[in-house]
């Protein structure tokens, strides 16, 4: 089999809100078609327009190729080859960033390609399964304008989340920092309320995870305020510090029971291997496409496991990532959650209506996919319609 061609499609949510803090209003999907007819789709989470240049970009040296032409031609088959060939043949431009997360989404469409010629579900070529359902949490994030309509949308958000069978939510509750969603403003104590109000709404019996974007900007405040939620139960709070203070990372996890996250900016192993190392955190959250793809999100996993640390994916997208969550969950016991954002739940038209079949939840549990490839489909109408809003943006 051979790549013929590489289609790359930008994607925008012609409701997009530019102060949101929500990367689920665009999207780069690719489409790896092969001279046998079969075709696999990726997605990744970065400025689709970028996403494209890295793909469709030309090179003119054997050190900084573009990722579409170097790949034409070659077996989809031998992804690992092609994935070492791309990370190097772009290594001036790329090793890190936004060329891999581009390669990202090509990688995942090559596990696509793969599940689909051997008739299997992608999970079955990358590993065991490890169990029989899958564990998903509702994220959670409202885009509202005060911080008053927040707290009362999260509450009822965490109690729909509930209702519809989650057993775990993560509550974005960024009031400071650069990430301030939609421009609500206030201090530390703000974010204690929505988690107060939230674990009073739904109960003892149910995970909370706490994601704050980079809101502190310190270790002191951090630790301060963060030993003051031992009482809610909480299973991680994401992303405290600044993605790069490893050391401030490290300080905190020392200083706190609650487990730390960190990671969904993060691509290569490398980086991972970094964080793991340096910043010593208990919970290691690659996101598929960011990472490479899910040939190097299996080996964050196989890291995160040598290490004894748990990893709870990122994933702020659509039904592909979703999908390419549950393989990889499939055949990673350690992976207790992955982010399952709820269609019903959030505010994304592409996570709603860009892919027509995919992974589903019953009462709290995440089956296992069965369908060969990633098993999902694009809903051709919706991709036109997510196409022409982004052309008016940048052809
Ligand atoms: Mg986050």
């Amino acid at each position: 089999m051979k790549i013929t061609k590489i289609e790359c499609h930008v994607l925008l949510d012609p409701e997009y809100d530019p102060a949101a803090t929500s990367s689920a209003q665009d999207d780069l999907v690719v489409e790896v078609h092969t001279d046998e007819g079969i075709v696999g789709i990726g997605e990744t989470d970065l400025n689709p327009w970028i996403a494209r240049e890295c793909i469709e970009a030309p090179g003119t040296h054997t050190m900084d190729q573009g990722l579409g032409s170097m790949l034409i031609g070659e077996n989809p088959l031998e992804i690992e080859k092609l994935w070492w060939k791309a990370y190097q043949a772009t290594a001036m431009t790329g090793r890190r960033g936004a060329l891999i997360n581009a390669l990202g989404a090509i990688d995942m469409a090559l596990w696509d390609i793969a599940g689909k010629a051997a008739d299997k579900p992608v999970w079955q070529l990358l590993g065991e399964k490890s169990r029989d359902h899958l564990g998903a949490y509702a994220s959670l994030q409202p885009e509202v304008g005060s911080f008053d309509a927040y707290i009362t949308s999260m509450v009822k958000w965490a109690h729909s989340a509930k209702e519809m069978g989650f057993r775990a939510a993560k509550l974005e509750t960024t009031f400071s920092g650069p990430y301030a969603n939609m421009g609500i403003r206030e201090d530390d104590k703000k974010m204690t309320e929505v988690i107060r109000a939230v674990r009073n709404a739904v109960g003892p019996d149910f995970t909370l995870m706490v994601d704050v974007q980079y809101a502190f900007d310190s270790v002191d405040r951090a630790i301060k305020t963060i030993n003051t939620w031992q009482e809610f139960d909480l299973f991680f709070v994401e992303t405290p510090l600044w993605v790069d203070d490893l050391e401030g990372l490290s300080k905190l996890v020392a200083a706190t029971p609650i487990k730390i996250a960190s990671g969904e900016w993060l691509s290569t192993r490398y980086e991972f291997s970094d964080l793991i190392k340096y910043g010593n955190v208990g919970v290691v959250q690659p996101d598929i496409g960011r990472v490479g793809g899910l040939s190097e999100a299996h080996n964050v996993c196989n890291m995160a496991k040598a290490n004894n640390k748990i990893v709870v994916p990122h994933l702020w997208k659509t039904g592909i990532s979703v999908a390419a969550a549950a393989h990889l969950a499939t055949v990673t016991p350690h992976m207790p959650f992955f982010e399952f954002l709820p269609p019903a739940l959030c505010e994304s038209r592409l996570r709603k209506e860009l892919v027509v079949d995919e992974v589903t939840m019953v009462d709290g549990k995440v089956t296992i996919p069965q369908r060969s490839g990633l098993g999902i489909e694009l809903n051709r109408d919706a991709l036109e319609m997510f196409k022409d809003a982004a052309r008016k943006i940048r052809a």
